[in-house]
């Protein structure tokens, strides 16, 4: 019955390695967030930088093509006759170098912008790039805890085969079985005044009495846990309870 409180402390701690476990990965996801804002700010600021740059040549060519068309009206205007065709012509290559201009005033601000846009994109290079360094070496952090916790859990694990030798099958088999269907917390609960302290609900008398008068484990009709009198068990009650911690 020792070796069974026994197994139940080193199976508490296993379940907590395990727990553990699966709780250190869930940082991880965190920082994963965290990494892919940064990511986001870092392309929405290059973005803002390209963008610029393709408006400005959008203009250049813009301006380019509206200079061509300039030229051709210019060479047509030796061609035309009539009067009316003339001013025709005259006042579309107006309106043509009225557009250049309003081109080349954007271009102006384009490269403003463009100049604080690629400073901005600087700073923000070397400030996300020194955060995402700092994530990187948490999440190597965390991987390290991780590997350490398993390395730890492995080690517990190698102790079972040892006690399960020593122990009863039929016991331990019960012991299995109530493991599993409660998934986690002890198998094996001392007893508490008059009731289970798994589930602090009230045992009868009679399985009081047999608790009380030998190392016998007697389950809790309510949760099926079995409940043991802790004083038999001393200092290995004391483990079990601390196991579960
Ligand atoms: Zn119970």
């Amino acid at each position: 019955m020792k070796n069974l409180l026994k197994l139940q402390a080193l199976d508490l701690k296993i379940e907590k390695f395990r727990l553990r476990e699966i709780e250190i990965p869930k940082q991880k996801s965190k920082f994963n967030i965290h990494k892919k804002r940064l990511e986001d700010e870092l392309n929405a600021s290059e973005s803002r930088c390209k963008n610029l740059v393709l408006e400005q040549r959008e203009c250049e060519g813009d301006i380019t093509q509206k200079q061509e068309e300039i030229k051709r009206k210019d060479g047509q205007l030796l061609a035309v006759k009539k009067n009316e065709e003339y001013q025709a012509l005259l006042h579309e290559m107006e309106m043509l170098k009225k557009q250049i201009s309003a081109k080349e005033e954007r271009i102006i601000a384009i490269m403003l912008d463009l100049d604080e846009a690629k400073s901005c994109h600087e700073e923000d290079k070397k400030r996300i790039g020194a955060e995402q360094a700092e994530i990187e070496a948490e999440c190597a952090k965390i991987d390290e805890e991780l590997s350490v916790a398993v390395a730890e859990r492995k080690a517990l694990e190698a102790k079972r085969a040892p006690l399960i030798a020593d122990i009863d099958p039929g016991m331990l088999s019960k012991y299995e079985r109530i493991r599993k269907s409660k998934k986690t917390g002890p198998a094996l609960v001392p007893l508490q005044g008059e009731s289970c302290s798994g589930c602090f609900m009230s045992i009868t008398a009679q399985n009081v009495n047999e608790i009380l008068a030998g190392d016998k484990f007697m389950p809790c009709h309510h949760c099926g846990r079995l409940v043991y009198y802790a004083p038999k068990f001393d200092d290995m009650a004391v483990e079990a309870v601390e196991g579960g911690r």
